[in-house]
Parts: structure tokens; sequence; C-alpha cells
């Protein structure tokens, strides 16, 4: 029996994680969730898994939290307090799955308080914080697991592998939305057409990501962070039937390549059962994904910068390294906000990234160095945004 706590149990992969949880109560157990302001579906998590410990956003939805329990747990936190005391909740592993840098305390009091397993789903952490987080691991011998499922994939492939073997990784990408759409469509794209992946489940961040590849570029980072590698070693296609999602070139000339259906649910319960496989084998979902009754060949192919600038910044971020990368993922979050708001085109998202990479002036790679470029790079964003909006514009003529 595995003792699972979640940090962000309400978004999508929190839920997906608790539905593999579900499917496997001989193995899995749930020590504890944290929310953030969904109340309403945390309280239905608790009832249902009966965790001892819960923590939600705010003193008030904490109260509101208990008036929905049909249990008494020990505990019911609020707060950044809150999400410490879920993250540092005796358990075998932690799954990080909120948004921006907002669970970087609570993560790395679990690591200070001995949980050995973190399964990282929280992109932005690897991102902004990834060289301190992974060293602070090292130093509690605690392990990182990947639960993106290209790093799932590139994780597994490495398994039993030497370092010094790898030539390159390269991570596939579903295109997005845009897959197909010129710059000047993409430029007066809406939020629903953004919004609409074509394979995988999502939350609204992610997808977002997707559709200007940032989230690919935001996994390359992850996975310099993760595998060791510099950015001349991690390369991206495009691969529209997300059926492989990393293939590992090694220096002998060997490639592997990992296969799935696109389901997060596969990598997660990866991330929480390894080094045991749950059995969660479909036969027809496996038909399904070499092409049922037409097999089709796997097809890859270049991913074209000049309509997706977002994946050359990521590559800069990581070039540049130290704070830069952290300003990339928290102008991302700011400007992709904003155009999910109609605030700015979605092409200005790009544009915002460009000029905070250009604007910044790098810090140190410190827990206080990397809040103080994300909230500049916050700040930042907000002006640009201000500047750029059409409330703005038509006010000034
Ligand atoms: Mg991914």
């Amino acid at each position: 029996m595995s003792l699972i706590s979640i940090l962000g149990s309400t978004g999508s992969i929190g839920s997906q994680a608790l539905e593999v949880a579900a499917s496997h109560p001989e193995r899995f157990e749930i020590a504890a969730l944290a929310a953030f302001g969904n109340v309403e579906k945390l309280a239905e998590q608790a009832n249902r898994f009966t965790p001892p410990r819960l923590s939600i956003g705010t003193k008030e939805l904490a109260r509101e939290l208990r008036g929905r329990l049909n249990y008494e747990p020990e505990e019911i936190g609020w707060g950044s307090e809150g999400l410490i005391g879920v993250a540092a909740a005796a358990s075998d592993c932690l799954l990080a799955a909120t948004d921006g840098l907002a669970s970087l305390d609570a993560v790395l009091a679990a690591l200070e308080r001995g949980v050995k397993r973190v399964a990282l789903a929280n992109k932005e952490l690897a991102v902004a914080a990834g060289a301190l987080l992974f060293e602070r691991a090292r130093r509690a011998n605690a392990e990182i697991m990947p639960v993106d499922s290209e790093h799932s994939a590139a994780f597994q492939c490495l398994l039993g592998e030497q370092h010094s073997s790898v030539a390159r990784i390269v991570l596939t990408a579903s295109g997005g939305p845009f897959y197909d759409w010129t710059l000047a469509r993409m430029r007066n794209a809406t939020p629903e057409q953004a919004l609409k992946h074509p394979t995988w489940t999502m939350g609204p961040k992610n997808t977002l990501d997707s559709a200007t590849l940032i989230n690919k570029g935001l996994e390359v980072i992850e996975a310099s962070r993760f595998f060791g590698l510099d950015a001349d070693q991690i390369d991206v296609v495009i691969h529209r039937q997300s059926v492989a999602h990393a293939l590992v070139f090694f220096k002998d000339g060997n490639v592997k390549a990992q296969l799935a259906w696109p389901d997060m649910k596969v990598p997660i319960g990866f991330a929480l059962s390894y080094p045991h496989r749950l059995d969660a084998y479909d036969a027809s979902r496996t038909r399904a994904a070499l092409g049922g009754e037409t097999p089709s060949l796997l097809a890859f192919e270049p991913v074209d910068v000049q309509r997706f600038p977002g994946l050359s910044l990521c590559y800069s971020a990581l070039r540049k390294g130290g704070t830069y990368p952290a300003v990339l993922s928290a102008t991302n979050e700011v400007a992709g906000r904003a155009f999910l708001q109609g605030k700015v085109k979605f092409t200005e998202i790009c544009e915002i990234i460009e000029k905070a990479l250009d604007a910044h002036k790098a810090d140190n790679v410190t827990l206080e160095g990397i809040r103080a470029a994300d909230a500049w790079a916050r700040s930042f964003a907000a002006d640009e945004i201000v500047k750029r909006s059409p409330d703005m514009a038509s006010s000034r003529k």
C-alpha cells in the first residue's frame, strides 16, 4: 500500500491521479489533498477518499469545506501553511500538480521532512526552480519522478542506461490546435479555439501552452533538469498521433522510443507506482493507438519555428540559464491569462515574453533570486498588457 498526497487535487492532473488511485484501491491510499479554490470538488474528493489532512486557499473556504464533509479529518489547513501541511504529511509520494510557484515552499518542506518521492507535474516548478529543487532532492536522498508523458517516456527509455551513452532526446508534440494555421490567422485566434486540444485532456493552462507550443518549450527546459542534458541535446518533433512520447538516441546508433495511448493516467500511474507497473492494460485502446483496423506508420515532422516562436524563446531562456527560465514561465502565465481574458491577441503572448527576456537582468538562482525574477516578470508583463489592451488603445485616441 502506498500513501499519496496531492497538491492541486481538483485540477486536471490531480483529478486524474485520484481516478488512478480509485481504480487500484489495493495499491493506493490518499493521505492528504490540497486545492486552491474549488471547495465543492475538494469536498467531493475528500468524502470519497477520506484523507486525514486537507487544505484549501483561504480560512473562509476551509470553514465551508468542513461544513461539506461527512467525516472528521484530523486537520483542515488553509493558505501556504496548509499547503505545507499537506505536502509534509507522512506519505510515500507527493504529487505536485499545482500551477505556478505556489507550491515551491511546500515541495521543499516535503523534501526536508523526509518524503522520498515527489511526482512532479508542475512544469513551472521544474522550469523556474528546477536547479534548486533537484539539488535539494539529491541532498534529501529523495527521487523526483516525471509525470509529464514525454518525460515519463524518456525516463522509461533511460532505465538501465548510462547518462554518458545518451546522444540526444527527442520530445514529441501533437502540434496543438493551430498546427496548420497561418501566422495571420493565429493572430486573431480566440480563446475557445486555443482551448480545443486535438488529443490530450489537460487543464486550460497546459492546453493554451500547447497552442503556442510553449508547453513543449517548457518541457525542453524540464527535460534538461530531469536528465542533465544541455539545450543542444534536446529536440522537438511534431507527431500528430500522440502515440510515441519521446525517443532517445544513444551514441552507438540505437534508438529507443516509448509508446502509449494518449491518456495522462498512464504516466501518472507510472509515476505513482514505479518500479511496479499497474495492471491497466486495455487491448482495444492499444489497437486504436496503433492505428486500429488500418495500422498506420508513425509520422514525425519538424516544427515550423516561424509560426511557433514560443519554442525558440524557451530554448533561448534555457541557454541563457540563471533566472531567465523563471522569467519566461511567469511572463507566459500572465500573458496567457490576459489572452484568455481578451486583453491581448494570441500572437502577443510570445511578443511579451520576448520583450521580458530582453529586458531581464539575470539574478542569482537562489530561492530569493527566483522569487524576485518571478515578481519582476509578472509586473513587467502586466505593464505590457495594459499598454496593449484594446480598451487602452481606444482611450488614447
Ligand atoms: Mg507533455
